[in-house]
């Protein structure tokens, strides 16, 4: 039996499913799919992260005896040529993305497809209520994991020793520039391996709680993106901080199921991914200046400048900043989450449909457990409260440098300065919020 191992967002060798249920002769592949990059544009600073975690994948197989052949195609070629050499399996980790599933389906008519669950802790199918049905709010999904959340030690999947390279040309390597990508700068923090990035988070885990949500601090674990692409799993996340057995990781732990939340959201309403979770109709603003501008972060209100601009620079956003700019987007501009969710989707490193989806639907008010629809963060009251001194808005905005802190959380406030020129706001902060308010309410009485 000859098996193709298929690698695709598990880049990694450890509790790695594909490493442990393969039999004997094996070919590990990796498909540069030319159906996702040429939809991208080539400066996606995705694809040169994918790109070096692949070439790192091939030398740790290759310190395992084994070897990765890489693919420059479309998977349906590759699997055709494969299937013409005698290939007659195929084993990849399941993949929740409805592209995947579509592929997969594809792929499954020329070759047998184990699909084995390693990227989440959960299978959506077995994490439904007593009565069969799936949990739409956290808390009590959450509550129902205990068996799982307090466990000290989750099973991973232990390679099997006795795999063999197969014949085959491990020589071809395509370029970046081949692909019609340019290499791109990444943040610091992504050249770090996945355990040096837990080790340092592990020194500041006793804040957590609370620093989180200040993003001129550095107080997340930053493992959104290598545990997008696998660099790491999710059960090796929960084992590392399980294994010091202190009281201080379990906030942590319950951040890490809101992403096993959201998966199982989207595996079982797979409609949410463009349609609102709660079926309310809302007539959307479809004023396609305020979209760009929000894009560019020229919208006058710093903070959202300074997240977006620094989205834009870097591929990264913090979390409490993502719930500014999806809040600002959906209430203030009144623009339809969906619009916001595909710009999230073309920028993020860690771009993840589920949590992505999710969490646009949560600021929308229109998700599973959303925020409410009354609730509008007020992007100056949170500019204030989590970053007083504007040290964050002032590193991605040098030529604000020099203002008073106090003149970046009032509406306006730059106007007030003449040395400087900053566009005013694109909308009242309170008259949009009124609105907002109001059209929520007309949308969910003409739905009840
Ligand atoms: C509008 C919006 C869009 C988002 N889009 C994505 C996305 O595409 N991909 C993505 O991974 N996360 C997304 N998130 C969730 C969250 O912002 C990121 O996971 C987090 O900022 C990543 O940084 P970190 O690893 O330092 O987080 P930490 O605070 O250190 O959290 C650790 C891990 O827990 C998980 N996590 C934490 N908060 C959330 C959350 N609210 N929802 C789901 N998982 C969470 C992530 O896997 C994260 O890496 C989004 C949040 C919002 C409000």
């Amino acid at each position: 039996m000859s098996q193709i191992l298929w690698f695709r967002r598990d880049l990694r060798i450890s509790d790695n499913a594909i490493l442990s249920y393969a039999k004997k002769d094996v070919l590990p592949i990796f498909i540069f799919d030319k159906n996702i990059l040429n939809k991208l544009p080539s400066i996606d600073k995705r694809v040169t992260f994918i790109y070096k975690s692949v070439l790192e994948l091939k030398k740790k197989l290759q310190g395992l005896g084994l070897d990765l052949a890489i693919f420059y195609d479309e998977p349906i070629n590759v699997f055709t040529k494969l299937k013409e050499k005698g290939f007659d399996e195929v084993l990849c980790s399941v993949d929740f993305d409805s592209y995947a599933k579509k592929r997969d389906e594809e792929i499954e008519k020329i070759i047998p497809l184990s699909r084995y669950l390693d990227s989440f802790i959960l299978n959506p199918n077995e994490s439904l209520k007593a009565d069969g049905t799936p949990y739409k709010v956290f808390t009590p999904f959450y509550k129902s994991m205990y068996m799982i959340t307090s466990s000290k030690n989750l099973e991973t999947f232990k390679r099997n020793e006795n795999l063999e390279k197969m014949e085959f040309d491990y020589d071809f390597i395509p370029s970046l520039k081949q692909m019609g990508f340019e290499e791109q700068n990444m943040p610091a923090f992504l050249k770090k391996d996945a355990y040096v990035l837990l080790d340092e988070f592990k020194e500041k885990i006793a804040d957590y709680k609370e620093a989180r949500d200040f993003f001129y601090l550095d107080g997340t674990s930053k493992i959104s993106v290598h545990l997008r692409f696998g660099l790491i799993s999710a059960k090796e996340i929960f084992n590392y901080f399980k294994s010091f057995e202190d009281v201080e990781s379990e906030f942590f732990i319950r951040e890490i199921f809101w992403r096993e939340f959201y998966n199982c959201i989207l595996f079982h309403f797979p409609q949410s991914e463009n349609k609102n979770f709660n079926n309310i109709e809302i007539n959307w603003s479809e004023n396609q200046e305020h979209f760009e501008k929000w894009c560019e972060g020229k919208t006058g209100v710093p903070i959202i400048d300074a997240a977006m601009r620094h989205l834009n620079n870097t591929g990264t956003m913090h979390n409490r900043l993502r719930m500014i700019v999806a809040s600002f987007f959906t209430k203030n501009l009144f623009l339809d989450w969906k619009k916001g969710e595909e710009y999230f989707a073309l920028k993020l490193l860690d771009y993840e449909a589920s949590s992505n989806i999710g969490s646009w639907q949560w600021g929308a008010s229109t998700g599973a457990d959303a925020s409410p629809y009354f609730r509008v963060f007020n992007p100056y009251t949170q500019s204030k409260k989590f970053d007083p001194e504007g040290i964050f808005i002032k590193s991605v905005i040098p030529e604000l440098k020099n203002v008073e802190p106090k003149l970046l959380h009032m509406e306006n406030g730059l106007s007030s300065n003449l040395f400087i020129e900053y566009p005013k706001s694109i909308v009242d902060v309170s008259i949009s919020r009124k609105q907002a308010i109001e059209n929520f309410k007309r949308a969910k009485n003409e739905n009840s």
